[in-house]
Parts: structure tokens; C-alpha cells; sequence
């Protein structure tokens, strides 16, 4: 029997997404944030219990297969509190897809995170964006990528250096919401909400048409 290698807590993967970062790009939500800013869209995402454990090399053959996205974009959870195993993954993705990009996002500021563990560094150099620092619901704002304005969206290599500038420069309004239907006609959604309380209401309208299980198992 063979080592399953490092794991990952991961919350949610999604194969295709054109709302979380430039191009279409896979999605790794990890599983647990040490943080708890008030309004936090991604609740189930906080305890670090729950989640699947997935063996890195496992996950890096899915992504490295998705040959329709571009990169992949870490959210959560918090994926600085397992930077050294999404290193790790993007290392093994990228033995096969050199040119695959990174995305992540972090409650933390960047200069915290660049004094951080050896993990932490590790996983910025490996990272072509970083949306840093934690929502604030007062600071709430319909801008690319971000939920809040003390968010900054950081180009950390030429990869999107440019569309970045542009971005901040001209266009840096909401990307939008995208619904998709998972293989079993589930329903789910992804994105930065363009208002607060946006995700309550809204899975509220897919719950009422039974396209999202209400929480006790009721349809409709
Ligand atoms: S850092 Fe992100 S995941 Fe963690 S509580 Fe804040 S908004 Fe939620």
C-alpha cells in the first residue's frame, strides 16, 4: 500500500469558475479559518472539524486534468493555515501545467503573511494574485474579486500584472455570482456577493423554488 502523502482539509472544489479571478479557474475552498469576521459569507467554512481530507497528490491530478481553466483560486477556510500542503499542490500541478496560475485569498495582510512560517512564505511564492486582509461589512463594496474595500487585490508576478492595473484603473466593479449544476442536479453558487446579506436571501429564492435543500432536508 502506498503513503497517501500530504492531505488537505478541503470544504468544496469546484471544476470551473469565471467569478473568483481572471479566466475560468478551478476553485479549492479549504476546510477551517482561525478568523471570524462578522458576516463572513463562507460560515460552514470556519471550524477547522469537518471537511474531506484529500491526499495532495490526488487533488493536483483533478485540477492538473481540468484542461479548461487556466489556474485555480484557494479560498475558504483560510488557505494560509494550510500553506504548506497548497504549496505542495501546486508544485504537482505544475510538474505537468507549468503555466497553471494561483490565486488565494487570506484574512491576513500580505506583510503579515511574508513574515510568516516557512509554509506561508512558500505558498506566496507560488502565487500569482492575493486578495488580502479580512471582510469588513462596514467597508462592504461591489469591487472585482473583493468584498470589502480594505481588500487589496495583489498582482505578486507579471502573470496579471497588467489586467490588474486595468482592473484598479477602469473597470474594478463586482464580477458577479455563477450558479452551476453539479452532476447530480444539485445546485450550488460561487462568488463575491455584490451586497451584504446577499447569500441569506438569495439561497432563500433557490430553497423556495427547490433548487437548494432547505437545512432540514425539506424541499420548496
Ligand atoms: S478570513 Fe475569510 S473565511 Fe475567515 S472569517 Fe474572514 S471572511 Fe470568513
Amino acid at each position: 500500500m502506498t503513503a497517501p502523502g500530504t492531505l488537505l482539509s478541503v470544504a468544496r472544489t469546484l471544476d470551473r469558475c469565471t467569478v473568483l479571478g481572471p479566466g475560468p479557474r478551478a476553485v479549492v475552498w479549504v476546510q477551517g479559518c482561525p478568523l471570524r469576521c462578522a458576516g463572513c459569507v463562507a460560515a460552514e467554512t470556519l471550524p477547522f472539524e469537518g471537511g474531506t481530507t484529500v491526499p495532495v497528490p490526488e487533488l493536483a491530478r483533478h485540477l492538473g486534468a481540468l484542461t479548461e481553466v487556466e489556474g485555480v483560486t484557494l479560498s475558504g477556510g483560510e488557505p494560509f493555515t494550510q500553506a504548506e500542503a497548497l504549496a505542495e499542490l501546486l508544485d504537482a500541478v505544475r510538474e505537468e501545467r507549468p503555466g497553471f496560475t494561483a490565486m488565494a485569498y487570506s484574512g491576513f495582510r500580505h506583510e503579515r503573511l511574508r513574515r510568516g512560517t516557512p509554509g506561508q512564505r512558500a505558498l506566496l511564492d507560488r502565487l500569482d494574485l492575493l486578495v488580502d486582509g479580512p471582510y469588513v461589512a462596514a467597508r462592504h463594496a461591489a469591487l472585482r474579486w473583493r468584498g470589502s474595500s480594505n481588500q487589496r487585490l495583489l498582482a505578486l508576478t507579471g502573470r496579471y500584472a497588467e489586467e490588474v492595473a486595468r482592473v484598479l484603473a477602469e473597470d474594478d466593479t463586482t464580477a458577479g455570482v455563477e450558479l452551476s449544476v453539479g452532476a447530480d442536479g444539485s445546485f450550488s453558487w460561487a462568488g463575491v456577493p455584490p451586497v451584504p446579506g446577499f447569500r441569506e436571501g438569495f439561497e432563500e429564492q433557490l430553497m423556495a423554488r427547490g433548487l437548494l435543500p432547505r437545512p432540514d432536508g425539506r424541499k420548496g
